[in-house]
């Protein structure tokens, strides 16, 4: 019925089928009448699709395959650490005493989901080197927000009113400066080096006392360490701003260097980044927030704290910037996170870094001869390589991106940093195996000669996929999410 490569057939409907089959009303039925108005009860059965179990099972599993998840294949998409996501993490979520508990039950029922929370608290603030952590922020773009806020908190605390400004590199993530703004902060940009890191120079030129905070990666976008990360938190404390350390590329530094050691006063965490949650699809993520002592005050209420042997969630905390995600975050991501570190261990994790580094190093100096590498030096976990070269052949990143498609890779994340021209950001990750990266290898190189001796089949693809290219703005912009039944 489903052919692979041919457009799913959508109306399935025959009429009088069925896909399930319903107990006996077994309580007294009710007069619907008695419970809404009239104009609201319906007059005609709703229109739903009359279709079989084992048809509506076929559609769904045939969708499913048309999709590309780190399970199916590599997924080198640079900034996003599209690592694999543990299957033991998966069993524990689905342990009935952290997955069938209510958010609003009595606490002293609910004592092992927060005691899980508060450990999972406690390894990350060792993790990061900070002095306490809410786990409520929903994402990393959340916590940003969150952190930031309590910044400007702790800087209205101390009645300094004019700390309007914000600064993130040229190569920062999009998600700092729309933070930034939506905190309500103007934000002000500083320049990267020839060497592909923030310019101490213009950092000095662009602090003064209307500094409220530097948000910083460390390794940066370009996947290169901040190596003057000890002068830059000098400069912005000098001034009384505070560093906002933006963990999205912890994977390249976990267990070897922490963000608090380094001078940082805010943390975010991207748990479905480091720390395996799975997240495809914008599914549920986890953006927990550490926070230096001076911080602690402004954290999101309530905070989960330990009282003796209970654990408790507390309210009264009257400078508190108000809670930021209904109930405790999403609790099932936290657990998934907390089961990864367990498994791993510190050894583990500071393996993790290890071949995260060493996996990105491998693939960098294999493709450097035929790529253009704009900043020659070691990476972390991931690097960005320039298609210019390719460009000049009439071929651009956008091409090699969608070409990648037909050797059943996702491509890497690609015009992204903006200081890089067509740059392509490939993040290999621990998790992969040297046969798994020489295979990616081979078929960046084979797209490299093709780009020379046979451009047509680069710019004209994918040809292997159902559809070719989409008008990607529009499919954002204006996507068609709801079915129509031809009339
Ligand atoms: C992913 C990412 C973010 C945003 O995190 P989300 O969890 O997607 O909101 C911020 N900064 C960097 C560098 C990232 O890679």
């Amino acid at each position: 019925m489903h052919k692979e490569n041919q457009p799913l057939i959508f109306e399935l409907t025959k009429e009088e089928r069925t896909g399930y089959s319903l107990p006996e009303l077994d309580v007294p039925e009710v007069d619907l009448s008695e419970l809404f108005p009239e104009e609201l009860i319906r007059q005609e059965a709703a229109e739903l699709p009359e279709v079989a179990e084992l048809d509506i099972m076929r559609h769904y599993t045939a969708l499913s395959k048309r999709n590309h998840g780190v399970d199916s294949g590599f997924y080198p998409l640079g900034s996003c650490t599209m690592k694999y996501n543990p299957k033991i993490n998966e069993n524990v979520a689905r342990f009935a005493g952290f997955a069938n508990i209510h958010p609003l039950q009595e606490e002293s029922t609910v004592q092992g989901a927060m005691e899980l929370m508060y450990d999972l608290q406690e390894h990350l603030k060792e993790i990061t080197g900070m002095d306490e952590v809410t786990l409520q922020p929903a994402a990393g773009a959340h916590g940003e927000w969150t952190g930031l806020m309590m910044i400007r908190a702790f800087h209205e605390a101390n009645g300094d009113m004019n700390r309007t400004k914000v600064i993130v590199p040229d190569s920062a993530h999009g998600t700092n400066p729309a933070s930034a703004t939506v905190a309500g902060f103007e934000t002000v940009t500083v320049k990267s080096n020839e060497h592909g890191l923030v310019d101490l120079e213009d950092l000095k030129r662009v602090v003064d006392e209307n500094t409220a905070a530097l948000m910083l990666t460390n390794p940066n976008t370009l996947g290169l360490f901040e190596e003057q990360i000890l002068e830059m938190a000098a400069i912005i404390h000098e001034v009384g701003g505070k560093l906002y350390y933006d963990g999205a590329n912890l994977n390249a530094v976990m267990s070897k260097a922490r963000p608090g050691d380094m001078g940082f006063d805010v943390v975010h965490l991207n748990l479905h980044k480091t720390f395996t949650g799975p997240h495809g699809g914008g599914g549920p993520g986890s953006g927990p927030v550490g926070v230096q002592k001076d911080l602690i005050p402004y954290l999101p209420k309530p905070v989960l704290v330990k009282k003796g042997e209970r654990f408790t969630f507390e309210y009264d905390r009257p400078e508190s910037i108000g809670r930021v995600k209904p109930f405790y975050g999403n609790f099932g991501i936290n657990v998934r996170a907390y089961t990864y570190i367990r498994t791993m261990g510190p050894d583990g994790l500071k393996a993790v870094t290890e071949y995260a580094v060493l996996n990105a190093n491998y693939m960098m100096r294999k493709l450097a001869p035929h790529f253009d590498l704009p900043y020659d030096r070691h990476c972390k976990h991931e690097f960005v390589l320039s298609g210019r070269r390719q460009k000049k052949l009439g071929v651009r990143t956008l091409d090699m991106a969608k070409r990648l498609l037909d050797f059943g890779y996702h491509p890497p994340t690609i015009y992204f940093p903006l200081n890089v021209e067509e740059g392509m950001m490939i993040e290999p990750t621990e998790t992969e195996s040297k046969e798994t990266l020489d295979a990616f290898i081979d078929a960046m190189i084979q797209i490299a000669k093709e780009a020379e001796d046979n451009p047509e089949v680069v710019q004209n693809a994918p040809h292997t996929t159902v559809i070719s290219r989409l008008d990607e703005t529009q499919a954002a912009r204006k996507p068609v999410l709801r079915y129509y039944k031809p009339e």
